[in-house]
């Protein structure tokens, strides 16, 4: 028979199994039964609308046999079949799962390989891992005829019609002779397979069966006498060897840590732990069982439009959504779980399921939870939430500023900004806690970084005066903050602006005189720079630095980079002030120069300028010039 050609990637894979060197190669049993367990969930959907299938939720089952004398190992499933052309297409080409997301993982390292079989599910070709041949008989359901898969490794497979009666599927694994490392006749021992389908696909809710042998005590015989000693005898039945409820309907005190975490690593395929495991049990009006899990990092496609988020839906342990968007506000998009209700009908549509009354019960009552889990979290393994935050903290935010803020109230306590008190990062509400009743605004500083933000000129002199500043380092941020608006009736405000710190009326007095004593300077100054700023003024916030540039109005400098950045429609400008340093010898350099040479005075009039543009972070207009001015003046 004509060997067919595998597709470049599959090669690749099988290859990569069949010499693997991996010390796990027992998880091939939990791929092959985790593929029966979805072929019969095909099929268990399909019989609660089609009276054809002629099977009940209690007849489906995978059925584990072995063959010790032909050193076989077979998982046959009464599930949907496969037809000529999916089995050709399934197991000539990877898949798109599991195994394809392992495929690309391993493009990048050959090093990486041997762990990453144990962090994704690789599928069928595990089989590869303990067989030297595998062979798939297989039936798809609503069709005659059945199809004979046969493959001895990477050169290729066949394809034959075959028999089977009735619709499943039959994986038949003949296991490689032992080496010296290595023992696959251990697989053909029912206590190891019993175990490991115990480890790994206990919560497979249908009957994983096989047969057993156990010894009894026989019968005592009516006859027997007083010197009777009791007989054993060995008996084979066919057993079920997981428990089968899912974990999620079992009590939570029945079930270990490990238990909710290697769920979650193979449903969810993430080898980190997740961060929050929440385990809900709701009786009353609307009964559910529900399994959430806050993931410790953001999967790969999280921030792409790729990403579907939703949980998984069952009705009494039959899937009937793998992604359900209803149950999951967008901002909670990471969460992932389970979601297991008596209450939500079988039969319902997708489209109908969006408008459930019970779904959108449950939806709230899960909200509330993951609220008050990420609450918990923060208030008391802090590491842990700024692991959160790090990964999810992005979404939290723009889903602060989506919608004009209409989130807000719900997603504000779960914020977090860098905050100059103990240098690390604050929740809103712990701000407002240490904030005196004194002190009027929740003060900001808006730079590209934490060291930046500190060393401001603006900054330091709030800071001077014992005020704690949040530092937003972000460039979202600051429209962030202006979304919140106020915290508790305290206004945020920008260490720039005029407002920051009360001015005496001596000061201001001060600065109104310099601001005459120096009129003409001031207005030189502005004639030579032009249009580039609005005003040029004495500055009253100015504590050690000489120049500074500030925005008048409710546009900030930053707010305008940002709305330029992501080319907002309506690019909003900022208008630019020019604050001088009465105090400083620079001024007084300038003023002298002003006073014996204008063209002097006019070059550091535009010196200041730029200087003031790189303390700000932004782009000088004219670089080359710059550097010809700093230059002349070593001159
Ligand atoms: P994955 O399960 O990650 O999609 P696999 O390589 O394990 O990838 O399997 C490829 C495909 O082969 C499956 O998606 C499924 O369509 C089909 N398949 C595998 N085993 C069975 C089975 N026992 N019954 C029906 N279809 C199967």
């Amino acid at each position: 028979m004509k060997k067919k050609q595998f597709k470049a990637e599959s090669k690749r894979l099988m290859d990569l199994m069949i010499n693997s060197i991996y010390t796990h190669k027992e998880i091939f049993l939990r791929e092959i039964i985790s593929n029966a367990s979805d072929a019969v969930d095909k099929l268990a959907y399909r019989a609660l609308t089609d009276e054809g299938v002629g099977l009940g939720r209690e007849d489906f089952e995978i059925l584990v046999k072995v063959d010790e004398a032909a050193r076989t190992i077979t998982v046959s499933d009464n599930g949907i079949g496969m037809d000529k052309e999916s089995l050709e297409q399934n197991l000539g080409t990877i898949a798109k799962s599991g195994s394809y997301q392992f495929k690309q993982e391993t493009e990048a390292t050959d090093e990486a390989e041997v762990d990453i079989i144990g962090q994704f599910g690789v599928g069928f070709y595990s089989a590869f891992m303990v067989a030297d041949k595998v062979t798939v008989i297989t039936r798809a359901y609503g069709t005659d005829e059945a199809w004979r898969w046969e493959s001895e490794g990477v050169e290729g497979y066949t394809m034959e019609p075959a028999h089977r009666d009735a619709p499943g599927t039959d994986v038949i694994m003949s296991l490689k002779t032992d080496g010296e490392e290595e023992d696959y006749s251990q697989y053909l021992r029912p206590h190891t397979l019993s175990q490991l389908i115990r480890k790994y696909s206990d919560y497979i809710r249908y009957p994983i069966k096989m047969e057993m042998e156990s010894r009894r005590m026989k019968e005592k015989p009516e006859d027997a006498g007083e010197d009777y000693q009791p007989e054993y005898e060995t008996i084979r039945e066919i057993k079920t060897i997981n428990s089968m409820v899912p974990l999620w309907q079992r009590p939570r005190s029945q079930v270990t840590p490990e238990e909710y975490h290697s769920f979650y690593r193979e449903k969810f395929m993430d080898w980190e732990e997740p961060l929050v495991v929440s385990h809900i049990a709701a009786e009353g009006n609307l009964e559910y069982k529900a399994l959430v899990y806050v993931p410790s990092h953001a999967p790969m496609d999280y921030y792409t439009a790729d990403y579907k988020h939703g949980l998984q839906l069952y009705s009494s342990g039959v899937m009937i959504m793998e992604r359900c968007e209803a149950l999951l506000p967008d901002y909670f998009g990471f969460v992932r779980g389970v979601v297991d209700s008596p209450d939500v009908s079988l039969n319902i549509s997708r489209e109908m399921l969006q408008h459930d009354r019970q779904l959108k019960v449950i939806a709230g009552n899960l909200e509330k939870k993951i609220k008050n889990e990420l609450v918990r979290l923060m208030k008391d393994e802090r590491e842990k939430y700024e692991k959160f935050w790090e990964a999810f903290g992005i979404q939290l935010k723009y889903s602060v500023m989506g919608g004009y803020g209409a989130n807000k109230d719900k997603l504000s306590d779960l914020l977090l900004f860098w905050s100059s008190h103990e240098n690390k990062l604050t929740s809103l509400a712990e701000y407002r806690e240490r904030l005196p009743e004194s002190q009027q605004f929740v003060y900001y500083v808006v730079a590209d970084s934490v060291e930046r933000a500190a060393s401001l000129p603006q900054a330091e002199r709030v800071l001077k005066a014992g005020f704690e500043v949040l530092y937003l380092t972000a460039e979202e941020d600051e429209f962030l903050i202006q979304t919140l608006g106020e915290l508790e009736g305290k206004r945020f405000l920008s260490v720039s602006s005029e407002e920051a710190l009360p001015v005496t009326e001596e000061e201001k007095a001060k600065v109104e005189q310099a601001q005459q004593e120096h009129k003409a300077v001031l207005d030189f100054v502005k004639d030579t720079l032009g249009d580039k700023v609005s005003a040029v003024r004495i500055s009253k916030i100015l504590q050690s630095g000489a120049v500074c540039l500030v925005a008048d109005g409710p546009v900030s400098i930053e707010m305008e980079q940002y709305f330029k950045k992501i080319n907002a429609p309506m690019p909003m400008t900022a208008n630019r002030v020019l604050e001088l340093n009465a105090a400083s010898s620079v001024f007084a350099a300038l003023r002298r120069a002003y006073e014996s040479d204008r063209d002097k005075a006019a070059q550091y009039a535009e010196l200041l300028y730029n200087q003031a543009l790189l303390i700000a972070d932004l782009p000088l207009e004219n670089p080359v010039r710059y550097t010809e001015l700093v230059c002349s003046l070593m001159q």
